[in-house]
C-alpha cells in the first residue's frame, strides 16, 4: 500500500499519541446544523472526521448540531444521514444537541452558584454599545452583578417561556477587557419561541454555539474536534467552557482549524444555497446543478469520485479556490472504469444508406466498456436508416474534418463503412437527409479485407427504426463567474447564468429501453450521462454528468 504523508491534522494526533494520549481513547465528530442539505464542502469534513476513524479504528459521531428551531427541520436531518450513509460512511452514534439541554441547563445553573453567569436584560444594541472594540475594552453591563438568586429565578423563568424573546440573555461573566471580543461575556442562552423538530416546546431558551459546541464534544468524549478556520478566535471560549465543567479523569477535547474548501463557479453556504431554491434559480436541493451531496448524486457522481477528490485537495491551513475541473477530473476517472458505453443522437440528422435493402436489418456485436478485464457485448441494430449528429456532416470540409462530407468515408462505430453521396434541404436550407452508400463487405469485426479498411474518423449512430425518444438536460456552470460570493459590491444571485440547463430531445439505442434511475452510461463521443429521477414508464431522462475532456473555457 502506498504511503501518504501525513497532513497537519494527522500530525496533530501523532503527537498526542506520542505524548501518551491512548488510541483507544480517540474519538471524531461530524457536526452539521440541520438547516440545508448538503454541499461538496461538507464533503471535505466528512471525508476528514470519518477518514480518521478509519484511519485509526476509531469511532466516529454523526452530531446534529440543532440548537436552532429557527432553521432547523427534521426534512435536513433525514438528508444529511442519507447523504453520509450514501458516501459510504458509518456513523457510531447518531447524536443531537438538543439531547444535551437538560446537561447544559444543569452547568449553567451551576455557573450562576458560581458567580460565573448571568442574566442581562439589556436589549441587545446597548449590549452591542458596551462591547467595546478590540483596542478599546467594553463596560459592564449594569445588570453583571445581579444576585444569584435573581439570576437563578430570571433564568428558569426564561426556560419557562415567561418572557419574550429578547428581553432577557444568559452571559457567561468572563473578562469584558479581554483582547479577545469574543470572551466579553459571550451569549449562552437566548429565549426562541419556536417549536424544535425534537425538543417540541419543551425549551424557550437555546443555546448559543459556542456554549454548547465544546460541553458536547465533552459529553461525548470527542478527543479532537476539527472546525473550520473562522472558529479559531473560538477556540479561547470553548476552552473556558470546559475548564468550568471538565472532570480531570475524563477524555478532555481538543478543537483544531482547517480551512474551509471553496469550489470555484459555485457557492459553498447553505443559507445562499437554500435562497437559489427559494427564490426558484433552481428546482430543488438536489437540482442536478446545485454542489450539494444530492445534487451530484443526481447529477451522475459517484460516492469514489466525491471521495478522491476529497481525498486529492487534501486539508489545508488557508483558505482557498479550488477549480470545479478537479473535480470533474475524478468523475470522469471513475466512470470511465465503470460507465457501460453505448450509442445515443443528440443532435440527429437522417442518413438514407440507399445501396441497403429496405425492410432489412441486421444485430451487431458491440463492446460494453474496453475497460472491463473479461470484455462483454451487447446487440445493436442496424438499417437502411440512421440518426448521426447534426455537426458530424459537412457538405464541404478541408482535410481536417474527420467526420463525413460529400464523397468521403466514415466508420460507423460497431458497422459498416459509409460514403456520402448527397444531401436533401429544406426551404430554409436545413438538411433533413443525407444520402450514403455503404461498403458491403466492411463490417467491423468480420475479418475482411474491407474490415480492416483504414479510414479516418469513427461516428457513433443509431438505428431510427429502433431507437428511443429521450430526453437530454445539458448542464453549463451555474455561475458566469469563478468566485460569486467574494465580491463585496455585487450579490452572489447577479452571477447566476441563465444558460445553464439546456434541454434536448435525442436519440438512445434500444439497449437503453428499460433504464433505472441512477444508472450511468457513457454516450460515446459525448461523455457521460445518467438516468434522472424524472424518467417514468413513458418518458426517460437522463442528465449529462460531464464531458469526456475538460472542454470548460478557462
Ligand atoms: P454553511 O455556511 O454552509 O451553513 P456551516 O459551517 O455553517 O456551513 P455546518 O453544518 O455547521 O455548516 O458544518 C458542519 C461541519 O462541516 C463543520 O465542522 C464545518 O466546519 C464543516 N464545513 C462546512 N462547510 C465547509 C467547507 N466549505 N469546507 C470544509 N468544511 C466545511
Ligand atoms: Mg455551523
Ligand atoms: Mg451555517
Amino acid at each position: 500500500e502506498e504511503k501518504k504523508s501525513l497532513n497537519f491534522i494527522e500530525h496533530i494526533i501523532e503527537e498526542d499519541l506520542r505524548n501518551g494520549f491512548s488510541t483507544d481513547h480517540l474519538r471524531f465528530r461530524f457536526p452539521p446544523e440541520p438547516n440545508g442539505y448538503l454541499h461538496i464542502g461538507h464533503a471535505s469534513s466528512i471525508c476528514l472526521n470519518f477518514g480518521l476513524g478509519l484511519k485509526y479504528d476509531a469511532p466516529v459521531n454523526l452530531r446534529f448540531d440543532d440548537t436552532n428551531p429557527e432553521k432547523e427541520e427534521q426534512e435536513y436531518v433525514d438528508a444529511i444521514k442519507r447523504d453520509v450513509e450514501w458516501l459510504g460512511f458509518k456513523w457510531a452514534h447518531e447524536c443531537y444537541a438538543s439531547d444535551y439541554f437538560p446537561d447544559l441547563y444543569k452547568w449553567a445553573v451551576e455557573f450562576i452558584k458560581a458567580g460565573k453567569a448571568y442574566v442581562d436584560s439589556q436589549s441587545s444594541d446597548e449590549m452591542a454599545k458596551q462591547k467595546g472594540t478590540p483596542t478599546v475594552p467594553g463596560t459592564d453591563s449594569p445588570f453583571r452583578n445581579r444576585s444569584v438568586d435573581e439570576n437563578l429565578d430570571l433564568l428558569e423563568r426564561m426556560k419557562n417561556g415567561e418572557f419574550e424573546a429578547g428581553s432577557h440573555v444568559l452571559r457567561a461573566k468572563i473578562d469584558m477587557a479581554s483582547s479577545n471580543m469574543l470572551m466579553r461575556d459571550p451569549i449562552m442562552y437566548r429565549i426562541i419561541h419556536k417549536y424544535h423538530h425534537r425538543t417540541a416546546n419543551n425549551w424557550c431558551i437555546y443555546p448559543m454555539y459556542d456554549w454548547a459546541h465544546g460541553e458536547s464534544d465533552y459529553l461525548e468524549q470527542v478527543s479532537h474536534s476539527f472546525c473550520t478556520l473562522e472558529f479559531a478566535m473560538h477556540r479561547e471560549l470553548y476552552d473556558w467552557f470546559l475548564d468550568q465543567v471538565y472532570d480531570i479523569e475524563k477524555v478532555r477535547p481538543k478543537q483544531r482549524e482547517f480551512a474551509r474548501r471553496n469550489l470555484s463557479h459555485t457557492i459553498v453556504s447553505k443559507r445562499k444555497l437554500l435562497k437559489l431554491v427559494q427564490e426558484k434559480f433552481v428546482t430543488a436541493w438536489d437540482d442536478p446543478r446545485m454542489p450539494t451531496i444530492s445534487g451530484l448524486r443526481r447529477r451522475g457522481y459517484t460516492p469514489d469520485s466525491i471521495r478522491n477528490f476529497a481525498d486529492t485537495i487534501g486539508i489545508a491551513k488557508r483558505d482557498n479556490l479550488i477549480d470545479v475541473s478537479l473535480l470533474e477530473y475524478c468523475v470522469r476517472e471513475d466512470l470511465n472504469k465503470k460507465a457501460a458505453r453505448v450509442m445515443a443522437v443528440l443532435d440527429p440528422v437522417k442518413v438514407i444508406i440507399t445501396n441497403y435493402p429496405e425492410g432489412q436489418e441486421e444485430w451487431l456485436d458491440a463492446e460494453n466498456n474496453p475497460e472491463e478485464e473479461v470484455m462483454t457485448y451487447r446487440k445493436v441494430p442496424f438499417s437502411r436508416e440512421i440518426y448521426i449528429e447534426r455537426e458530424d456532416f459537412r457538405e464541404e470540409a478541408n482535410r481536417k474534418f474527420f467526420r463525413l462530407k460529400l464523397g468521403g468515408e466514415v466508420r460507423l462505430k460497431n458497422a459498416y463503412i459509409i460514403k456520402a453521396e448527397s444531401c436533401v434541404k429544406d426551404a430554409d436550407g436545413t438538411i433533413t437527409e443525407i444520402h450514403c452508400t455503404y461498403d458491403v463487405d466492411s463490417k467491423s469485426g468480420s475479418g475482411t479485407e474491407a474490415s480492416m479498411r483504414k479510414v479516418k474518423g469513427t461516428l457513433h449512430w443509431v438505428s431510427v427504426a429502433h431507437a428511443e425518444q429521450v430526453e437530454v438536460r445539458l448542464y453549463d456552470r451555474l455561475f458566469n463567474d469563478a468566485a460569486p460570493d467574494s465580491h463585496k459590491e455585487v450579490d452572489f444571485l447577479e452571477f447566476i447564468n441563465p444558460d445553464s440547463l439546456n434541454v434536448v430531445k435525442g436519440f438512445v439505442e434500444p439497449s437503453l429501453k428499460n433504464v433505472k434511475e441512477g444508472e450511468t452510461f457513457q454516450f460515446q463521443r459525448l461523455g457521460y450521462f445518467c438516468v434522472d429521477k424524472d424518467t417514468s414508464e413513458n418518458s426517460i431522462v437522463f442528465n449529462k454528468t460531464v464531458s469526456l475532456r475538460d472542454t470548460w473555457a478557462k
